[in-house]
């Protein structure tokens, strides 16, 4: 637990939520800010910053804890598409630093604000791929 991190307060219950789902590792609940209808949080019951710091045996239970969620809230609300997102650091967007899978069900193209990328520079493409490689 971190001092002063909003979703540890949410997982002790220091701070309220709308719950939709709780087990042994996680808590699952509406976001306050929604960029759709039944956009969903599942966080952590510990404090890891990102999916960096998560143990794997508890991240590998995140995805198919994802598509539990996802194919309720999309019977729930009605919706015909999803995204599973989790932003890792300040660059990324990430605002609070507590390990979180975004549930969003999407109903209309648009409702979150992804711009589409530029074709790739080819020449480059190889390059980039083998800094990746060589850190593996
Ligand atoms: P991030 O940008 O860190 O990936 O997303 C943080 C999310 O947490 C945002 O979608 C924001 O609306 C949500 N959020 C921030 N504070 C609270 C809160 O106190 N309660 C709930 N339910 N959601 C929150
Ligand atoms: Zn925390």
């Amino acid at each position: 637990m971190t001092a002063k991190c909003i979703f540890c307060e949410i997982a002790h219950g220091r701070i309220p939520s709308v719950r939709v789902y709780e087990d042994e590792d996680f808590i699952a609940f509406m976001d306050i800010n929604p960029v759709s209808t039944g956009h969903l949080l599942v966080i952590t019951r510990d404090h890891y910053p990102t999916a960096l710091e998560v143990p794997e045996r508890i991240l590998a239970k995140a995805l198919p804890l994802g598509q539990k969620l996802a194919k309720a809230a999309l019977a729930g609300v009605g919706a015909t598409g999803f995204n599973l997102l989790v932003n890792n650091g300040p660059v990324s967007g990430q605002l609070v630093a507590h390990f979180h899978l975004h549930v969003i069900p999407r109903q209309r193209p648009g409702e979150l604000p992804l711009k589409a990328g530029e074709p790739a520079d080819l020449t480059k493409l190889p390059f980039t791929a083998t800094a990746i490689r060589d850190n593996l």
